[in-house]
């Protein structure tokens, strides 16, 4: 591993609107392969990644039961959706040369590998990408959920979560206030008592109970991701 760069294995988060790109549904090829790009710069550095893909930009459980469907069954098709991304970010990872696994919580065995810890972490070992797809594989749950769980089991040492349009977290809404103010740092205690819009409440409850730090930065920003784990750039750190 780098010495600019003090981690070993890693969660990147993303929401499944970050491969969006312009478009307004779906995956833009040129924007899953820019992301790919700044995952494969971390993998030079020697740095183990896991990866968490959300899939809001294809079928979000909560909108379908808006829609009188059955949670459970909307929330299903929420997972699968989370598959679709992260078959493209294999892809686009893969065209790159980076080495990858799919590792999905349901089991479709013609598609991806099923999920087995020990097996993950020998991927990792051998610095394959792992990415963790149909999130927690339970509906009334969230990919944030999923990342945390999965980097509590992968001993990942941090999650870093990669958002659209805003490079840390607010006070409040930056978007609709120009008074918001940053935070460089914010304990996971105040962000639920503030109700500061991070994860949702289970995904952190998850992450303080087991001391795993959460670093939020910009996904716009070309080399953000590497900057990150190096301490540079703008980002604010929930621990
Ligand atoms: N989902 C679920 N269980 C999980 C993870 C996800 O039921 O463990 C479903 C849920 O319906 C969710 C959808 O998958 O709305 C897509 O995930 P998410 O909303 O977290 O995606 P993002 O907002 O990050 O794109």
């Amino acid at each position: 591993v780098s010495s600019t760069v003090s981690y070993n294995r890693v969660m990147l988060k993303i929401s499944g609107e970050a491969l969006m790109g312009t478009q307004g549904f779906g995956l833009h090829p040129p924007t899953v392969r820019r992301i790919a790009e700044e995952v494969k710069s971390v993998h030079d550095l020697g740095v183990e990644i896991c990866m968490v893909i959300g899939g809001g930009n294809i079928f979000r459980g909560l909108s379908g039961s808006a829609q009188g469907m059955e949670r459970t069954t909307a929330d299903y098709m929420g997972m699968l959706a989370t598959v679709m991304n992260a078959l493209g970010m294999q892809s686009a990872l893969e065209d790159l040369g980076v080495f990858t696994r799919v590792i999905s919580a349901i089991r479709m065995d013609e598609v991806a590998e099923p999920y087995i810890r020990r097996r993950a972490v020998r991927h990792l070992e051998k610095k394959r990408v792992c990415i963790f797809a149909a999130g927690t594989g339970n509906p009334y749950f969230t990919t944030d959920t999923a990342a945390t769980l999965r980097a509590n089991e992968m001993n990942c040492e941090a999650i870093f979560m990669g958002k659209n349009g805003v490079d840390g977290v607010y006070d409040k809404d930056p978007k609709t206030n120009e008074d918001a103010k940053r935070y460089d740092s914010v304990s996971y205690d105040d962000v639920l008592a503030k109700r500061l819009k991070v994860m949702d409440a289970s995904a952190i409850a998850l992450a303080r109970d087991n001391n795993l730090p959460l670093i939020v930065f910009g996904l716009d920003e070309p080399g953000g991701f590497r900057g990150v784990l190096a301490g540079e750039g703008t980002y604010t750190k929930v621990h």
